[in-house]
């Protein structure tokens, strides 16, 4: 059989409780449906670092932030860390890249294995954006979700029918500032889109590092955001809960018109494979970077280890290969991407991206079991001295049936941030009895069993991954600047060690 194509469709910031074939109760998203309902929904994808660059460099290259060295959203890519687009390309794939890259636009962070590439620069603008090519930088006129998806058809109907493909199309949307295309702006108008249920949570037995962050829609979410000010009557302290009903309302209504517009553009972009004959032979993902907070525990954006904000809608359609209508609730990151795309393109990634830690899901896909599939997940946030959303580090856990999480106390230094941690904490969550993440029961005695198992899976994990646990002393982390060469020896000692062990 011929070798299938690869059409990766990525958001950003498009949490999975905004796609309806996950059970929506805010949107319907009748095109991405599409996916799932031809293909396999996943049910337990989770990023290892919830945030855009750190999310898109482990795509890329099958491993943690730790050693790709993309640890936050300033940490430029650097391109001798090798991925699975250059050994896609080397083995005689057309490779092409259209929108999002957020890994940094100057020499050696440019995109590389690449044969055609158009990027926004940094974040991207929504309405008549710049983009990048190798040619330079133009204002390209139209809406971003829109030209993305264009450059996409464009470029694959540049290619010959025999020759295989891997295409990242990569959208600006549905991330904040949240601007609209005027088509859908009479979108989620009414003002009636459904709270979340833990939208007034009180934070009880949460940790202070949790307390602590500035991701409330009652306080953090300005006015940029909402492109209006909070009316008079809103303000102050006595209307924070009418006033944070208030502000759900236009953040969502934005944010969901944005999303359908990539249901919009999906669903071009499957027309367009099955009028150019290409759909059976072609896997085709949707996913997003990393989740996002809809207004769960009174919260926006992302970062923290909590399910919103953790998992990534997974969508994937391949008719040779796929089970229409299948699911698969095992447990899966994002680096373990690039070995399943070399997997499914009959390429050993063992022996050519021998730098991945991770591990093919390809007989997941087929509806195969896996008897040592791995039961938990391991995840690290970095990005902790961000004074605008003062999260604090953290590294943990989560299996299908608990999370444990470490708030190590190294959020020390966060200049403007009065909510500095001065001792670690943990928490811990019973996902079957309180899958909403509302109580914490990392200090209840009748835990004390599960947490340790935890724990001691938590250092396995670790270990297994080469990271290293936080043991202080709390220093605060290097000035944030270009690409952390202290890091890349680490990716290079890394490579080094998987070569001497293979
Ligand atoms: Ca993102």
């Amino acid at each position: 059989m011929a070798r299938p194509n690869i059409i990766f469709i990525m958001s950003d910031d498009h949490a999975a409780h905004a796609i309806s074939a996950y059970g929506s109760r805010v949107n319907r998203t009748p095109n991405l449906d599409r996916i799932a309902d031809e293909g396999m929904r996943m049910d337990a994808v989770y990023c290892t670092n919830s945030i855009c660059s750190p999310s898109r460099a482990t795509i890329l290259t099958g491993t943690y932030s730790h050693v790709n060295g993309v640890s936050s959203i300033w940490t430029e890519f650097d391109y001798r860390v090798p991925t699975f687009i250059d050994v896609l390309q080397g083995s005689g794939y057309k490779t092409a890249m259209f929108g999002k890259w957020h890994l940094g636009e100057h020499g050696r962070s440019l995109p590389k294995g690449f044969d055609a590439w158009t990027i926004f620069p940094g974040q991207g603008d929504y309405v008549d954006p710049e983009m990048i090519d190798e040619n330079g930088t133009v204002t390209v006129p139209g809406y971003a979700t829109d030209i993305v998806t264009d450059l996409s058809i464009d470029w694959m109907d540049g290619l010959a029918d025999d020759e295989p493909f891997c295409l990242m199309v990569h959208h600006k949307a549905p991330h904040r500032p949240w601007i609209p295309d005027e088509k859908h702006k009479h979108l989620y108008a009414d003002g009636l889109i459904p709270e979340p249920e833990t939208f007034f949570d009180d934070y009880e037995t949460r940790s202070k590092a949790v307390r602590g962050v500035h991701m409330t829609i009652a306080d953090d979410m300005g006015a940029d955001d909402l492109k209006t000010e909070v009316p008079e009557h809103l303000r102050g302290p006595e209307n924070r809960e009418a006033r944070m009903s208030w502000k759900y309302q236009i953040y969502m209504r934005d944010y969901l018109q944005c999303i359908q517009s990539i249901d919009d553009n999906v669903g071009r972009l499957l027309d367009h494979l099955e009028e150019t004959g290409r759909a059976e032979n072609t896997l085709i993902v949707y996913t997003s970077d990393q989740g996002f907070f809809l207004g769960d525990h009174g919260w926006f954006d992302k970062r923290l280890m909590f399910d919103q904000s953790l998992q990534m809608p997974m969508l994937v359609r391949w008719p040779t290969v796929i089970e229409a209508g299948s699911r698969c609730e095992a447990t899966i990151t994002n680096v373990d991407f690039a070995a399943t795309f070399l997997d499914a393109c009959g390429i050993d990634p063992s022996a050519e991206l021998a730098t991945s830690q991770g591990r093919s899901f390809l007989k997941l896909l087929r509806g195969e079991t896996v008897e040592d599939w791995p039961d938990a997940m391991y995840y690290r946030y970095w990005e902790h001295d961000d004074p605008i959303h003062a999260a604090p580090a953290h590294y943990g856990i989560r299996t299908a049936d608990h999370k444990l999480i470490y708030y190590y106390g190294a959020g020390l230094g966060v200049p403007g941030s009065s909510d500095l941690i001065t001792e670690p904490e943990w928490e811990l969550y019973d996902l079957n009895s309180d899958p909403a993440e509302v109580r914490n029961v990392a200090d209840d005695p009748a835990y004390a069993e599960v947490r340790r198992g935890l724990e001691a899976k938590l250092a396995e994990y670790q270990d297994r991954y080469q990271d290293e646990p936080y043991v202080g002393p709390r220093t605060p982390r290097p000035e944030w600047g270009p690409y952390d060469f202290e890091l890349f020896e680490r990716v290079q000692q890394y490579v080094e060690t998987v070569r001497s062990s293979s």
